[in-house]
């Protein structure tokens, strides 16, 4: 079901009567969050809750174009502004996240630390495939997958030696889903989910968490793509809290992906079919034919399943080695 079509059956009065009613300032109080392109749109949205639950907040922001193109030290400023006119605590950083060292180095030097990391700048350079430059592909992805490795990879010392650490990605429908021109952004967005599949595990032991957000939300980069009546529904203040639960030291959630648009939330998986033993025996070839008379039975989803682990996917194929070890 769509995030509309579970607002109209009713699903908010559940998410409302399910919650506790309880304040969490203590969610991020005394917290260092780092957010970086929050200079607008989401980034922006998520710098202002963290701030007004007490966090001490490093608004990065290059201020450049929609493109990736020039920048300024406007976009940052002007969040850490609003920020402190309603007493909170903010810096600002104008560095790009391809320098994620400095960015790191402005919250450990302004606030001695840092706990929250949101990899959330962005760019689009969208094309139809055959028309993508190796400009537009190196760009596209400098900003969104190899930024967030230099600022996160610079942000994970500091979360190992105080066991503590929240990081959130920033992946799309279009990695999740495809779409029609953004063939470097999807692969820079899916690229993503795999980098926090990873960190997740690597970090667990430490007390650091990795998740994903798939937000869809009014801003520059959608502006354009979204239908009007849509857009005014699509405020980033609806993620904000989202995100700031996934950054939450009680939220258990590691190597999730979340997506939320419109005051809806909901989780995602990747899944897969229970598939078909291709031949009969171990020792047998497997021929093209072979494949195609179980095909229906590899691609039938009905019984589709969730893997937890690299592990229980290992597990699987020695169940399916034991069953064909001795023949039919
Ligand atoms: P936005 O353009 O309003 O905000 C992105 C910010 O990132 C801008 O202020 C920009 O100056 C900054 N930025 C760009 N390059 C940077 C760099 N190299 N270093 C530091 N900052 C940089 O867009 P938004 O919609 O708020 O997007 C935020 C994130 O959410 C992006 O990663 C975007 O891909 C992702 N996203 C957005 C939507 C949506 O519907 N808006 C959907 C899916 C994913």
């Amino acid at each position: 079901r769509s995030p509309l079509d579970c607002m109209r059956a009713g699903a908010i009065g559940a998410a409302v009567r399910g919650s506790e009613g309880k304040e969490i300032r203590s969610t991020v109080q005394g917290r260092v969050a780092v957010v970086t392109g929050a200079g607008a749109g989401l980034g922006r949205a998520y710098a202002l809750l963290l701030a007004e639950r007490g966090a001490k907040v490093v608004v990065n922001d290059l201020g450049g174009a929609r493109d990736g193109g020039g920048k300024s030290s406007q976009a940052a400023d002007k969040v850490v502004q609003e920020i402190r006119s309603k007493n909170g605590t903010a810096v600002a950083d104008y560095n790009s996240v391809e320098d994620g060292h400095k960015i790191v180095e402005t919250a450990v030097s302004a606030f001695g630390r840092i706990d929250i990391l949101i990899n959330n700048a962005g760019i689009l350079r969208d094309k139809s495939f055959a028309r993508i430059s190796d400009q537009d592909w190196d760009l596209v992805h400098a900003v969104h997958l190899r930024g967030a490795f230099k600022t996160t990879q610079a942000a994970w010392p500091h979360f190992k030696k105080q066991g503590y650490g929240r990081i959130v990605m920033t992946a799309s429908n279009s990695g999740l889903l495809g779409n029609f021109g953004q063939a470097n952004y999807s692969a820079a967005k899916m690229g993503l989910v795999g980098l926090s599949n990873t960190l997740a595990i690597e970090g667990a032991k430490g007390n650091i968490h990795c998740n994903v957000i798939v937000p869809t939300a009014a801003s520059r980069l959608t502006e354009d793509i979204l239908p009007p009546e849509f857009f005014a529904e699509l405020k980033p203040e609806l993620i904000a809290p989202v995100v700031a639960w996934l950054c939450h030291e009680d939220n258990t959630d590691n190597g999730a992906i979340i997506e939320s648009a419109a005051g809806w939330a909901g989780k995602s998986y990747i899944v897969t079919s229970q598939g078909s033993v291709l031949r009969k025996r171990i020792g047998d070839a497997v021929s093209i034919e072979d494949v195609r008379d179980r095909w229906t039975d590899v691609t039938d989803m009905s019984t589709a399943k969730y893997r937890e682990s690299i592990q229980e996917a290992s597990g699987e194929l020695l169940n399916v080695l034991e069953a064909v070890r001795d023949g039919p």
